[in-house]
């Protein structure tokens, strides 16, 4: 959502704010060295660049100048196939939210966070939420299967009802017989599959609605004007 965010421009840099008719410098307020996009602050800014150099993820080396969208795919790249260690290819996306916060830490209350301590903030916070997912993902299972049992069970009683019906329908109506054999019923998997999917909806919702809480109040304010 965070990436969302980003790519639909929707974060309070100065350059978004400028084209939003703001009257704010566009120079970025951490370097000084260039104006302040949001793929400036993500990646080209010197905070961005040590944060990314530390944690060993190889640099974009494309055009000049690269587009936010071929930085983010350039990572995705690296967390599907990249030279890291899993751990670290696993937490770019909390890296990228982690650059965000400190630009945001430096701008609005001064604070310089030492950047190992910055990586190793992404590195628990990808493990607390790999934690949580296994968590609800077996507390899911649990329910999938409790649903399944107790479905079958109905279906069970269902089909025997039916068949109980069909063979007195039978004795009395044996030209027209075959016609139900074709209709199929919706099986147990096909709920738990849709219990699974709003579960995980569910919870990629609660991760993100938890990760808006500790956003800085002017992004959340720009966001919801855009
Ligand atoms: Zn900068």
């Amino acid at each position: 959502m965070f990436l969302w965010r980003a790519l639909s421009g929707a974060l309070a840099v100065a350059e978004c704010l400028c084209s939003h008719g703001m009257n704010v410098p566009l120079i970025c307020p951490v370097c000084k060295n260039d104006a302040e996009s949001i793929s400036h602050v993500l990646f080209e800014c010197s905070m961005a660049s040590q944060v990314w150099r530390t944690a060993r993820v190889p640099a974009l080396n494309g055009r000049l100048r690269n587009s936010l969208e071929d930085y983010i795919e350039h990572l995705f790249g690296i967390i599907e196939a990249g030279p890291l260690c899993g751990n670290y290819r696993q937490a770019i996306p909390w890296i990228i939210w982690c650059i965000w916060k400190q630009r945001n830490e430096k701008v609005y209350a001064a604070t310089d966070n030492i950047v190992d301590i910055l990586i190793a903030q992404a590195l628990e916070d990808v493990e607390e939420w790999r934690k949580l997912n296994e968590e609800d993902h077996q507390e899911m299972m649990r329910d999938c299967r409790v649903r399944d049992e107790s479905m079958a069970s109905k279906e069970d009683e269902a089909m025997q009802s039916k068949d109980d019906n069909e063979d007195q329908r039978k004795q009395l109506e044996p030209e027209q017989q075959g016609h139900e054999d074709l209709h199929i019923s919706p099986g147990s998997i096909t709920r738990s599959k849709q219990v699974k999917l709003q579960t995980t909806l569910q919870h990629l919702l609660n991760t993100i609605q938890g990760s808006l809480v500790c956003a800085n109040p002017t992004t959340l304010v720009v966001i919801q004007a855009t």
